[in-house]
């Protein structure tokens, strides 16, 4: 029987915001037995960015990584907020490790190539998101490593390529690229949390929280535009970890890590 591995990921807005880390940290430290706690970046590269004179470029509300930008985004995903991370589980007494997909090779990607974007006002373009990596492997057997000898990885949301340069990856998209690469050795149940009780009917209304989504669900949930923006890609994220032997995936609110109230996908 294989061991149970929880794999929890924290949204940027959730990171950035102290009394809402430092709560979700709590809950992380008081989860039982092997963990993975991933972590977003937040508006936090954009402040530090916007302070040094670097312009922030969005195409349709998404980020686009320049060469300035992944220097940004190294020295905050990977530095302040990683190592801030990482500082607060040691006061909480877990034994954590910071790392990128770079260390210990843990997690390779390709630089995004140019995607047709439809555009706010209807049209089409090409867009070249720049130094943003799509995830081609993740090692579980060095994750595993890590765990086995009762460290806790803490994971940013940088990748690299094999060839030197590191590159900018979706949190969501590493989270279940790290809990699929670990389901050969565990029972993984990939959490991920943010500022909402779970996936909701209802944005306005607490109460509405969709307790269970399936493929059939997911597909009427979209076309009927009950799920929007980043819901999207999470969903897709967490069928694609179902899909390849993730044994659980939980969508709840940052306080509700244990998940009594969210929304869990089949
Ligand atoms: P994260 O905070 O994890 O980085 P994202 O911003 O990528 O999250 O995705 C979560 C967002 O998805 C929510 O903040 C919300 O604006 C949006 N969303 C769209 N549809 C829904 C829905 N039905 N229920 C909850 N959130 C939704």
């Amino acid at each position: 029987m294989k061991q149970e591995i929880n794999i929890i990921k924290v949204g940027g807005a959730v990171v950035e915001d102290a009394e809402s880390l430092a709560t979700v940290l709590d809950q992380f430290a008081d989860v039982h037995g092997h963990k993975v706690l991933v972590h977003g970046g937040g508006r936090e590269a954009t402040r530090i960015a916007a302070s040094l004179g670097i312009e922030s470029r969005m195409v349709n509300g998404r980020r686009i990584t320049d060469q300035d930008m992944l220097r940004i985004v190294t020295m905050v995903y990977g530095g302040l907020v990683n190592k801030t991370v990482v500082a607060k589980l040691q006061a909480l007494g877990i034994n954590a490790i910071g790392l990128t997909g770079a260390d210990m090779d843990i997690i390779r990607s390709h630089r995004r190539p140019l995607k047709e974007v439809s555009m706010d006002d209807g049209h089409t373009e090409m867009v070249d998101f720049g130094y943003v990596g799509d995830v081609d492997t993740a090692d579980g057997k060095a994750l595993s490593d890590i765990v086995e000898s009762n460290i806790v990885p803490v994971v940013a949301p940088l990748t690299h390529d094999g060839r030197g340069t590191i590159l900018n990856t979706n949190a969501d998209t590493i989270a279940s690229a790290v809990a699929r690469a670990l389901a050969p050795f565990y029972r993984v149940t990939l959490t991920y949390c943010f500022e909402m009780p779970g996936v909701m009917r209802d944005p306005e209304d607490k109460d509405s929280v969709i307790r269970k989504i399936t493929r059939e669900s997911y597909a009427m949930l979209k076309a009927d535009n009950v799920v929007s923006g980043g819901m999207i890609p999470k969903l897709d994220n967490a069928f694609e970890a179902i899909s390849q032997g993730v044994s659980r995936v939980v969508i709840t609110h940052f306080n509700d890590i244990a998940a009594r109230n969210g929304t869990t996908i089949l």
